[in-house]
């Protein structure tokens, strides 16, 4: 199932890479890293809901209105997803310092853990 996710988050990467492949090379970037993640992730959480993976056949189970299984699917989600956020905000406030020149190479590690905290 991971995989499933994982591919269908690669091929959001593709298609953002062939709607920019004829634009001007300043263009052929997303906004930020983060954008293009998102938009990645959008793809991977919609073939992982309960409805879809039922309508593949990766599901067993006709009810797509069970409160309990939307319940853990969303507690799943919560898991995957929410408690990540701390960590990348963590990283890209590290990653633009480094930008900045505000932490240089011999202090990489050290500021880093800093920001952990
Ligand atoms: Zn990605």
């Amino acid at each position: 199932m991971e995989d499933l996710f994982t591919a269908h988050h690669e091929m959001g990467h593709i298609q953002y890479f062939l709607q920019y492949k004829d634009q001007p090379f300043i263009y052929k970037e997303g906004a930020n890293p983060g954008f293009h993640e998102s938009v990645d992730d959008v793809m991977a959480l919609s073939v992982s809901t309960p409805k879809h993976l039922r309508k593949v056949g990766l599901l067993d189970g006709a009810s797509t209105d069970d409160p309990e299984a939307t319940i853990n699917y969303l507690y799943l989600q919560g898991l995957q997803k929410i408690v990540f956020l701390p960590f990348a905000y963590v990283v890209d406030l590290w990653r633009w310092a480094v930008f900045q020149g505000e932490i240089t190479s011999d202090a990489y590690s050290c500021n880093w853990w800093k920001l952990r905290g």
